[in-house]
């Protein structure tokens, strides 16, 4: 039963925070006493539409960092709306709708979802080049680029974008602070900054002004599958109307028309969006992002300095002790997703049967890099970390 599972640590779809999905289990069965549930109802009613516009606003505020931004300025400046889909229609999504926009698009390819979003941007024949891939400087994904931002930037003479994924879910890579060296070489040259943040959005705060584009799926930290959402410039949306779209743009992800019929030009899928809203009323309650976002360092930090402790590279265990290896450099280590391997596939075998043995459910890594995988959203508990390290170090001496 769902009470038996005691920590569960999936990359996505993730676990929502207990207080949403409790509320969520009673809103699909009977929302407010309405007599039907939230799935059921038109996305056109009164109520969807309410649940809709609230839930933007949440967003709206979300973004203002605690007062660094007005709310009044943020409605002027960006757009938000949802689309069916998650991460990977936006990535045929971006490159269709700013196609038509005069000057390319330059992907950053740090692992292995901008690396598919570039194959896709790249099938659909989008004017689109690699600016950096790290694959190909070393033979695994180690990180972000390291070199002069401004400089990859002004290499390119009419460049319109620069493509990111902030956190990469799979291979555990994250951009550090050198992402605000990116955001600042983009605004000198009027190039926007377009990001999927699929894996990492309001796990942390955002600078919403560094970019001109923000995409991400729902399923990890803010609800369930079926919906992306998006959060673009105004001026953005006004040049891509200017400009028209691509003409294999599908319907239903034209960001213009979604956005001028409030998301809600075909059905919306009102149980993932209501999920969205509830994840984001939740978090407003419980302290805010900035809040969040100290948890979320707290429960990287004390995880990863466990796994430092045991690693090969360690001084301070015995040689039999020595089992955790990283392919991903320490600057560039991701908070959400901490991935790492031990030194045999069979050890790695071992811990992963052990651990669900233990209650500490899917820790295993992506299919195509294997080794350990631990997510660690924003609705894993600080005391879920803790127990895992606890349970890591028991397993460790046994050896
Ligand atoms: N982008 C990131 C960062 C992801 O983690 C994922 C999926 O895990 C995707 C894109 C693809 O999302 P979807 O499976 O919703 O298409």
């Amino acid at each position: 039963s769902r009470a038996e599972i005691q920590y569960y640590f999936g990359a996505g779809p993730a676990q929502l925070p207990k207080p949403v999905i409790l509320q969520l289990s009673k809103d699909i069965f009977n929302y407010e006493n309405q007599g039907i549930g939230i799935g059921e109802i038109s996305h056109r009613s009164k109520t969807a539409q309410g649940i809709i516009e609230k839930t933007k606003e949440d967003i709206l505020k979300l973004l203002t960092n605690n007062g660094k931004y007005e709310l009044d300025q943020l409605r002027k400046d960006y757009d938000v709306f949802f689309l069916q889909g998650g991460g990977t229609t936006g990535f045929s999504s971006i490159p269709l709708n700013l196609n038509n926009l005069k000057g390319k698009g330059g992907y950053l390819i740090s692992g292995s979802w901008s690396l598919k979003s570039f194959q896709e941007a790249k099938r659909l024949g989008s004017n689109v080049v690699s600016l950096y891939n790290d694959k190909e400087e070393n033979k695994a994904f180690k990180g972000c680029y390291k070199g002069d931002y401004s400089k990859l930037i002004a290499e390119q003479d009419d460049l319109k974008y620069v493509y990111i994924c902030e956190n990469e879910t799979v291979n555990g890579i994250e951009y550090d602070a050198t992402i605000k060296d990116l955001a600042h070489a983009c605004k000198q040259r009027n190039v926007e900054l377009v990001a999927d943040l699929s894996s990492d959005i309001f796990s942390r705060e955002i600078d919403v002004y560094d970019y001109g584009v923000i995409m991400a799926g729902a399923q990890k930290n803010i609800g369930i599958a079926g919906l992306t959402l998006y959060v673009v410039k105004k001026t953005l949306l006004e040049e891509i109307k200017d400009n028209g779209v691509d003409s294999q743009l599908p319907i239903a992800f034209d960001w213009n028309l979604q956005n001028d019929n409030n998301s809600c030009y075909n059905t919306i899928p009102m149980v993932p969006l209501h999920t969205m809203y509830l994840v984001f009323e939740e978090l407003l309650a419980s302290g805010g992002i900035k809040n969040q976002e100290l948890i979320n360092i707290q429960k990287s930090e004390i995880l990863y300095s466990v796994l430092d402790k045991y690693s090969t590279e360690s001084t301070e265990v015995e040689e039999k002790q020595k089992i955790v290896k990283f392919t991903v450099k320490k600057q560039f280590r991701s908070k959400m997703n901490v991935v790492f391997n031990l030194i045999t596939p069979e050890l790695e075998e071992q811990f992963a049967k052990e651990a669900e043995t233990n209650g500490f459910l899917a820790v295993k890594g992506h299919r195509s890099v294997g080794g350990i995988r631990v997510s660690l959203y924003n609705a894993v508990k600080l005391e879920a970390v803790e127990s895992l390290i606890k349970f890591f170090e028991e397993f460790v001496n046994k050896l």
